[in-house]
Formats: C-alpha cells, structure tokens, sequence
C-alpha cells in the first residue's frame, strides 16, 4: 500500500511554477535561483577535479579538507569555533541535512515547532520521522518572532524547533531581539533548535545574520544547516553543511550514511577551495543582488505596486490587495503564468493552516533586461485581472 504520507503530497509549487514557466515559454521569477551561470573561478575548479580529482567514494562526513573550509568559514564570518573533526557533516544539499536532522533527532510522537511561511520540505519529513508539528503563523508585513509567537511554540511535548533565518520566502533577517527570544525559550523548555540558515550569506547591508547557535545556551541544542548552492549562487550542485555539537552531529552523520552516505567528491573539492579563497564574492554578491532587488522594486513600484521590503534571500514580496489585486495569490500566480507570461510564487504555500494568501513572492537574481521585462509582465498580468 502507498504510503499516505508521500502519496497524498502534491508536487512542490517550485516544481510545478518552474514546469509551467518552461512549458509556456514564461519569464521565471518563480523557484529561487540566478540566471547566471556562478563563478567562474569556482566551476573550473570543480571541472579540475571531476577531470584530475578524487573520483571514488570520499569519506562518509564528507572531505576533510571541505570540513576544514566550513569550519575556518564560519570562524571568520560568524565567530564560531567548530571542531571541523568532531562537528562538520557534508550533506547533499540542505535538503538531505535536514532529512538526516529530522531522521536522527525525532522520536515518534515528539513535537516539533515549525513557523509558518514554512519551506516546503520541513512538514513531510518531520511527519515521516515520526513526528507532530506545531505550527505558529507569522504574518506579513514584519514576520516577526514576537512573544506571542516564541510562546505559542512551546508545549509540553515540543523538542526541537525549527527556524529559518534568514526567512525564505519573507526576505527577512531576524531581529536580534527575536533570536534571544527565541533561544531563552529553547533553554527554558530543552528543545533542540534546527537552524535552516541557507542564506546567511545573501544578506544585505544593513542588515547582519547572527547564527542562533552563538546565543547563550545554544551552542550544545542546535543544529546550524548552510549550503553552498545558496553560499556560491550554484543551486544545483547540492553540497550542504551540518554543524553541531559532537552528540548531535554523531545522531545525524548516522542518518546521513543510509541517506545518501556521500556528496560527489570533485563538488566537495570546488566548494573548499571557494570557501577559502572567495573573501571578495562574499563581498561582491550580496552587493550585486541587492542592486538588482533595488532595480525590481523601483520597476514594480513605478508600475504602482506595493512592495515589502527585502533584507535577504533572492526574494521580495508584494502585496496583491495594496497594489489593487483582489485576486488571491495562488490565483493571481496562475493567471500571470498563463496569460501573461511570468512566473512567480504564491506564498500561501508555504502555509498549512491559517494561509496568508495576500502576498506574492519573486525572485531578483536575474538579469537586468529579465527583471524588467518580467515587471511589465506583471503589469499586465495585473490588468487582465482588474478585468476579471
Ligand atoms: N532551506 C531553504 C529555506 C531553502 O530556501 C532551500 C533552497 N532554496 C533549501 C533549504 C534547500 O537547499 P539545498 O538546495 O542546498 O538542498
Ligand atoms: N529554495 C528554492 C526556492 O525557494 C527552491 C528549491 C526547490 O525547488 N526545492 O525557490
């Protein structure tokens, strides 16, 4: 028999945005990823060693030397002091770390608070390792994790929780007033924190990301997930990180040997390297994506949309009903694609209860003339809808 929690799952409205985007021959500001082909210096690399590298099964936590560049990576940038030995797990993608996270560290029945707009990967698995989400809404314009939202995520039964941070698809970067709010909860109730910090290196200025585990109290409960396809603009090569204490990381390294057990090597090999010698991409990249934030919401603003601010991720939002839709945003997403050519995403999935279906979400991280191009699209799109 199938099983009820997969079988039942529709596919991810990433996947189904970007299939219509390329059936329809539509501009895709819909799924999270540039349009540009990545660093050169960090492709050549990776091609090297693909064609003189290591080609067999690398070790199970991954290359030592890539542990090494997580490590020395987050000392630099975020002053953390991870034993790369004892505390550094190479994944297939964030994706596959937080699989083995969830696998590892949630018994059945246990609670798992999860704040919704939640990335789409987290429900299905907490609820196929056995455990029971308890979903807390935050809501547009701030997505702040006020008390009332720290609060409602403790029961209990609650174990672990889950941030996001920065969030996707809000475009925020937590105050850190809601982090310290968020970890004297975890210390007072003993939950286990699984931080999904994917972006924490598309932030821009001002704006700052602080990791939750350098808060007091986190450094033994929390699970801290990066990515390089985020870190390096490459979102198909799928190298992950895992950081956490011995204990913890000991747990997931288990999971993540019957998930995938490695990561290709010559990745592996491409992504140290770049951690150890990108210093000015991590410069230059969030400089040149906030330009082109700056160029879709100058563009979508003169059209008379109302756009929500973005201090991180490849995403802003706008507000359908202030940029004068009635429509819903699922509705919205679909008329754009079809009849006007653009794709986007409609946050209200990323909700399971209580959906927020007011905003919608685009992605910047594209050329100048796609942006433009896709503003104008928009409009119409907007159009047709006052239509009706
Ligand atoms: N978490 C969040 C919040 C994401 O936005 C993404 C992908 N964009 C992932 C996890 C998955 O990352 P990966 O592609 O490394 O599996
Ligand atoms: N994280 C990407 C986004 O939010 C999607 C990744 C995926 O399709 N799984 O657009």
């Amino acid at each position: 028999m199938a099983d009820p929690v997969f079988a039942n799952l529709p596919t991810t409205v990433f996947e189904e945005m970007s299939g219509l985007a390329r059936e329809l021959g539509a501009i895709n500001l819909g799924q999270g990823f540039p349009d540009d082909p990545g660093p050169q210096a960090l492709r050549a690399k990776a091609a090297e060693a693909v064609l003189d590298g290591y080609n067999q099964y690398p070790p199970m936590a991954g290359i030592p030397e890539l542990r090494e560049a997580v490590a020395g990576h987050y000392a630099r940038t975020q002053g953390l002091d991870f034993d790369w030995r004892s505390e550094v797990t190479v994944t297939s993608g964030a994706t596959e770390a937080l699989a083995a996270a969830f696998l590892a560290l949630v018994e059945p029945g246990d609670e798992v608070a999860v704040f919704q707009p939640a990335y789409d990967a987290y429900l299905p698995l907490i609820r196929r390792a056995g455990g029971v989400p308890r979903l807390v809404s935050l809501k547009p314009p701030h997505w702040r994790l006020d008390e009332a939202a720290v609060a409602a995520a403790f029961g209990p039964k609650t174990r672990l929780v889950v941030l996001n941070n920065p969030i996707n698809p809000a475009g925020v970067v937590l105050p850190d007033e809601d982090l310290e709010r968020l970890a004297r909860a975890c210390v007072a109730n003993d939950a286990i924190a699984i931080c999904d910090e994917v972006w924490e290196q598309v932030v821009f200025a001002p704006a700052r990301h602080r990791p939750l585990i350098a808060l007091p109290g986190m450094r033994q409960r929390t699970v801290k997930i990066g990515s390089a396809g985020k870190m390096f603009g490459l979102t198909g090569w799928k190298v992950g990180f895992v950081c956490a204490a011995p204990a913890l990381t000991g747990a997931i390294a288990k999971a993540h040997q019957f998930l995938t057990f490695t990561t290709p090597p010559n990745l592996q090999a491409a992504v140290a390297w770049g951690l150890a010698n990108s210093d000015d991409w991590f410069e230059t990249m969030p400089k040149d994506l906030a330009r082109s934030r700056d160029r879709l919401t100058d563009g979508l603003t003169r059209e008379g949309f109302a756009v929500l601010p973005s201090q991180g991720t490849y995403f802003l939002n706008i507000d359908l009903p202030a940029s004068g839709i009635s429509l819903g945003d699922r509705a919205f997403a679909l008329k754009a694609v079809h009849e006007a050519g653009v794709a986007s995403i409609p946050v209200s999935a990323f909700y399971e209860t209580d959906p927020v279906t007011t905003i919608l979400r685009l992605c910047f991280s594209k050329a100048d003339a796609t942006l433009d191009e896709g503003v104008a699209r928009l409009a119409r799109a907007r159009d047709l809808a006052l239509k009706g």
